[in-house]
């Protein structure tokens, strides 16, 4: 079994096709999404019809959830507040109807998907400490935990008696008394500094996790904020990665 997981989308479909040709190449037996497929870019409604043409698997994210109207983003700062009410303006009810439906958490085989922390996905809580991290993995029971969220990749592995270790390289050889939260980063707004879009593939059969950077057009998803009037610093951001 042959899992693509990706995250974070943000209505950036240039990032977005280059991740789904990618997937062409790969043909995974499952694809699945992790949420924020709206939200900050200026293709919102793209963005969610290719998602449901090819993710098997698609949890929402906290920008979807405002965006289908089952939050009203009061937690959201100015920037973000000004793209969802933007987004939510273009897109049509289907589209709506799409995204309210996407499940909060998702199982697959050995494998938990969520946007957040899986342990109360609705409070949208980011995983960033290896506290964070310890807490997702001691309340769930899946060896593999898929989270995105943070638009920072990283996998952390967790063993009973050994506590969790952070895995530095971008391929990874899962071990079969160790467990692993894998954070795939996120395909339209990355914040590690590296512009291109992330995505993880983990193979099952092979016991191997790979995680994926991709360079896209960010000019032309840059051309697509400004050209929609949404704020110079969700365009300028792409290329920082920040
Ligand atoms: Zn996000």
């Amino acid at each position: 079994m042959k899992y693509l997981v990706f995250s974070d989308i943000h209505g950036n479909v240039e990032a977005l096709r280059t991740v789904l040709d990618e997937i062409d190449a790969l043909r995974p037996d499952l694809v699945a999404c992790l949420g924020d497929v709206v939200g900050y870019g200026g293709s919102p409604a793209e963005c969610v019809e290719l998602v449901d043409s090819r993710a098997d698997i698609t949890v929402c994210g906290n920008h979807d959830y405002v965006a289908a109207g089952l939050g009203d983003g009061d937690d959201f700062n100015a920037t973000a507040r000004i793209a969802i009410e933007w987004t939510r303006s273009v897109l049509t009810a289907d589209h709506k109807e799409l995204i309210g439906a996407y499940d909060s958490l998702r199982r697959h085989g050995d494998c938990i998907f969520a946007h957040g922390s899986p342990v109360d996905p609705l409070a949208w809580e980011y995983i960033f400490t290896m506290k964070d991290a310890r807490r997702a993995l001691l309340g769930t029971s899946e060896r593999i935990v898929c989270v995105g969220h943070t638009h920072i990749p990283g996998v952390i592995s967790w063993r009973e008696d050994a506590g969790a270790r952070i895995e530095r390289s971008s391929i990874i050889e899962i071990e079969p008394d160790r467990r692993y939260l894998i954070n795939v980063g996120s395909v339209g707004q990355p914040r590690d500094g590296i512009s291109a879009a992330s995505f993880a593939l983990i193979d099952a059969r092979k016991g191997l996790i790979n995680m994926r950077r991709i360079p896209y057009d960010v000019g032309s998803a840059q051309e697509r904020i400004r050209e929609n009037g949404l704020p110079e610093s969700l365009a300028s951001r792409l290329a920082l990665a920040r």
